[in-house]
């Protein structure tokens, strides 16, 4: 599995350092959509020298070379993609997980922007999951099963 992310390093102008090949080979393994802390406590016990700086500045430099493309679908933090094919996502507001969803960009109505050139696609779905793993209890929050909603109506 080195051999993977170091020739994939490689090929697209990327010296392979130690940090930079473990780093992908977590994005391209893991395929969870991480945030730079979830890379962190991953790889911390295997490279104890290991920096979220380092890891920011590692995904920087993934970004500018189109390997990574960033999420936006968290409001105040960026999670990370080793997929850079065109596709959206899903986001568990119950678990948190984000789920790869193909897009039909093909047949998308572009007429609005005549001329324009998109360099970004970003398409975001949330709502909840129905894996097992997905602890519905906690969707409910309110103890007396009333919504906020309930109240103000
Ligand atoms: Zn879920
Ligand atoms: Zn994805």
């Amino acid at each position: 599995m080195t051999t993977k992310a170091d020739t994939y390093l490689l090929e697209n102008n990327v010296n392979p350092s130690y940090q930079r090949v473990k780093i992908m080979e977590y994005l391209l393994r893991k395929k969870n959509h991480p945030n730079i802390d979830m890379i962190f406590n991953n790889l911390k016990k295997e490279m104890p020298k290991l920096s979220k700086t380092t890891i920011y500045n590692t995904l920087k430099l993934f970004i500018k070379r189109n390997l990574v493309s960033p999420l936006t679908i968290e409001d105040n933090m960026l999670r990370y993609d080793a997929d850079t094919k065109i596709h959206g996502h899903f986001k568990c507001i119950n678990c948190g997980i984000i789920t790869d969803i193909n897009l039909d960009l093909k047949n998308m109505n572009r007429d609005e922007l005549p001329g324009y050139t998109i360099f970004e696609h970003h398409v975001n779905f949330k709502g909840r999951c129905n894996k097992k793993s997905c602890n519905k209890k906690s969707f409910n929050k309110n103890k007396n099963g009333n919504t906020n909603w309930e109240k103000s109506a």
